[in-house]
């Protein structure tokens, strides 16, 4: 038999570091402050150091991180917040969960987030309802055009919100992700870039405004303990969680750096193969959460890896356009979401994680060669 390899692996991350983790998680079952406390600060402070950035607010998760975001700047009934379909459900139920209407673009031609020319003529032609902020997700670790992206929404005077909870440590021209925003939203979700062992999420901020706002939401709209100045949440980061992340914190560098490293032997490996590999922009630093390429026979490689024991994902296999829960209902920009729906016919999602070894990696390849055979 052959060994599996799955397509990601958090047991692997916590095995790598479990003496520290298990450590971590004594200390803060002894030292009982089970709510917030020190251990949250401490995470905090430095993953906001990580991110460049003056802020950082631990939540319960990353939907919550973006309703969190959403709400701080004053984002309600009435509003339209404009992102993808092309994304984890997520991001288009916070926006919903905020109480605003989301509008959703077309992705690029070339790439896998929010096309500028669509958000253009989007913004051009906007449905009822007041244009308040671009959500843009910087999809499989890869930072989207925030360029253009941020210049059309100051234009506008929208706020820019950054879903980067597939994006920890991914850089935009030298600025990491996140840290370009009003807001970067993260989520520590156990197979993310930088993953807690259980539900963990965040917010980070350069203005100490929008920093105070996301705070008090956070807790019920708590200014002073057990009076609520504005109507709140209650979305908390666990402690338990935030000391595994500060320990995870310290590898989330090397973790990025194994990432890029297999994503380099895939595309050597694959280079020659009628597939789509992901396309490597000189302004983007690629983070690799997710390795994805395209081919029409997405389904038939599938099964066949499937047989090999070789674990595959489809991140996403329906635009968010296209769910039940969605269809007919969400405001779609002019031009509509042909490449989402494209897009979500054709990816494949091959195994990677930092643990993912060589030897396993030069499988993958071997096996999607003999497929094409
Ligand atoms: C994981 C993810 C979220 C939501 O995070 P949770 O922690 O699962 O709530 C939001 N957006 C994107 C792009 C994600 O990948």
């Amino acid at each position: 038999m052959m060994t599996p390899i799955p397509q990601t692996d958090p047991r692997a991350g916590y095995r790598e570091q479990k003496a520290a983790i298990d450590a971590a998680v004594a200390r803060v079952l002894d030292g009982g402050m089970y709510i917030l406390g020190r251990d949250a600060e401490c995470f905090e402070s430095r993953f906001a150091k990580l991110i460049g950035v003056g802020h950082a607010i631990g939540c319960g998760n990353g939907t919550d991180a973006l309703e969190l975001a959403l709400r701080a700047c004053g984002i309600g009934a009435g509003d339209l917040v404009f992102t993808v379909s092309h994304t984890a459900v997520a991001t288009v139920a916070a926006i919903e969960r905020a109480g605003a209407t989301p509008v959703l673009v077309d992705i690029e031609p070339n790439g896998f987030a929010m096309d500028p020319a669509a958000l253009e003529r989007a913004l051009r032609a906007p449905p009822r309802g007041r244009p308040a902020a671009v959500l843009p997700v910087h999809l499989y670790g890869e930072p989207a055009a925030l360029g253009d992206i941020a210049t059309l929404a100051r234009a506008q005077g929208l706020r820019l919100i950054e879903d980067a909870a597939q994006s920890h440590g991914a850089a935009y021209r030298g600025r990491v992700t996140g840290s370009i925003g009003d807001f970067g939203c993260f989520s520590f979700y156990p197979t993310k870039n930088l993953a807690a062992l259980g539900d963990a999420g965040g917010v980070v901020t350069d203005s100490a405004e929008l920093a105070a706002a996301a705070r008090e939401i956070r807790e019920y709209g708590w200014r002073d303990r057990y009076v609520s100045a504005v109507p709140g949440i209650n979305t908390r980061l666990d402690p338990i969680q935030a000391a595994i992340l500060s320990v995870k914190l310290d590898a989330l560098a090397e973790g990025n750096a194994r990432r890029q490293a297999i994503a380099t032997r895939y595309d050597k490996g694959l280079a020659d193969l009628p597939l789509k590999r992901p396309a490597r922009r000189p302004q983007t630093t690629h983070v690799f959460h997710q390795y994805v390429v395209r081919l029409p026979q997405r389904d038939r490689l599938r099964e066949h890896l499937r047989q090999s024991a070789i674990g595959t994902g489809i991140h996403y296999p329906l635009p968010v356009h296209l769910h039940p829960a969605y269809q007919g209902r969400v405001p779609v920009g002019p031009g509509g979401l042909c490449r989402s729906e494209e897009a979500a016919r054709e990816i494949l999602s091959l195994p990677m994680y930092p643990q993912l070894g060589d030897a396993a990696v030069e499988r993958v390849i071997a096996e999607i060669r003999r497929f094409f055979l």
